[in-house]
């Protein structure tokens, strides 16, 4: 029997019918396509980060419930005692473990389109029905439509992003409260983007018993590092708990996580130009002809071209600069390009690529 047999026969007919989550070859270009902190850690920390991890013992394996971070988190993010946590490599892994969770025949995973690519993928990966209902045109969710569809699939979890990725839009709060009072199962408000935003959530994971609210430190300045939140009831976590792997955050993790927390307002302070950064390029982008730009509460802008949005990209990426291509994703994100705000020196660059790239494409 051939590989290809084998295969065809064992490998989940859903799992072959997915491609692998597609990251780009950045090698060489300025990189604006995945919302990371343009800034390193502070380099009047990096001493210090070091002497942490030196210090790491690493022939242990790593403390299971990382008590230490538990225990900083609660004092960084004010929580009430009645929020537990759960922690992740990464808020992706999350994901996975509340899917994991709830999957199985006739369980449904709903979100909204478009949305976080992974909410759809893991669900399809886990084994469960996954529903997307669209977004309107001005990528607010479609109340009535959402809310049928809670009622019609009485989904396990309902994911929404607030800010949403790739739109950059908060949704409207009434519509969540209607979201969280019709759904059966839990929500689960992803606030990947919450150093950008004024916007805050958390007190709903104790306001409500069938929300959760996620958080990571990738856009904060920490991508490397992979490590995500989850913020609910106490009996929410004990259950997920059971499915999330005993070590998964490692100990080198954990004294990195413990040094950044520490030292958190070095990372506000850099996420706070970043935010006067959205703020100048936003308003330069508004200049540039046939470039509609949407509002954004993330490190990231999404901007729609009036030519053809692939063309743009790709000559964007000849002067040096890579960004995100939307446009084939979903249709309501054609000729949609999504631009990662970086540093003052390449935002202009990403500017300048993105205007000759406009006049190259216009001929
Ligand atoms: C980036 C992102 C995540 C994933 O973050 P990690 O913690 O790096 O896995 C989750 N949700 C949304 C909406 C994101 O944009």
């Amino acid at each position: 029997m051939s590989v290809k047999d084998r295969i065809t026969q064992w490998v989940r007919p859903e799992v072959q019918a997915l491609s692998a989550y597609h990251v780009a070859d950045a090698a060489g270009l300025i990189k604006l396509d995945a919302m990371e902190n343009p800034f390193d850690f502070p380099a009047a920390l990096k001493a210090e980060l070091g002497a942490d991890l030196r210090d790491a013992a690493i022939n242990r394996y790593p403390d299971p419930d990382a008590g230490a971070i538990r225990a900083a988190l609660r004092e960084l993010y004010s929580l009430p005692d009645a929020v537990d946590m759960l922690f992740g490599n990464g808020s992706d892994e999350i994901i996975q473990i509340l899917a994991m969770a709830v999957a199985g025949p006739g369980r449904t995973i709903l979100s909204v389109e478009p949305s976080f690519v992974m909410y759809k993928m893991i669900a399809t990966f886990i084994g469960a029905e996954y529903v997307g209902v669209p977004l309107n045109d001005e990528f607010q969710i479609d109340a009535q439509a959402t809310l049928d569809a809670i009622k019609r699939h009485q989904p396990a979890l309902v994911f929404i992003a607030q800010p949403n990725n790739p739109t950059g839009n908060l949704f409207d709060d009434e519509t969540l409260r209607q979201i969280v009072a019709l759904s059966p199962g839990l929500v689960v408000i992803d606030e990947a983007y919450t150093a950008f935003t004024d916007a805050d959530y958390m007190s709903w994971a104790s306001e409500y018993d069938n929300v959760v609210v996620m958080r990571t430190f990738s856009k904060v300045g920490l991508a490397g590092l992979r490590f995500g939140m989850l913020f609910g009831a106490q009996e929410w976590i004990e259950q997920l708990n059971k499915v999330r792997l005993p070590y998964n955050i490692n100990c080198l993790t954990q004294n990195a996580v413990l040094t950044a927390i520490r030292h958190f307002p070095a990372f506000v302070k850099q996420t706070e130009a970043l935010r006067e950064q959205r703020s100048w390029l936003s308003a330069k982008l508004e200049e540039v002809a046939g470039v509609s730009v949407y509002p954004s509460e993330a490190n990231f802008i999404l901007v729609r071209v009036d030519l053809p949005a692939k063309s743009v990209f790709s000559e964007m990426k000849k002067r040096g600069v890579l960004i995100k291509l939307l446009d084939g994703g979903h249709p309501k994100l054609a000729g949609c390009l999504r631009l990662t705000v970086g540093s003052h020196e390449e935002n202009e660059a990403m500017l300048k690529a993105l205007i000759e790239a406009l006049e190259s494409v216009r001929g």
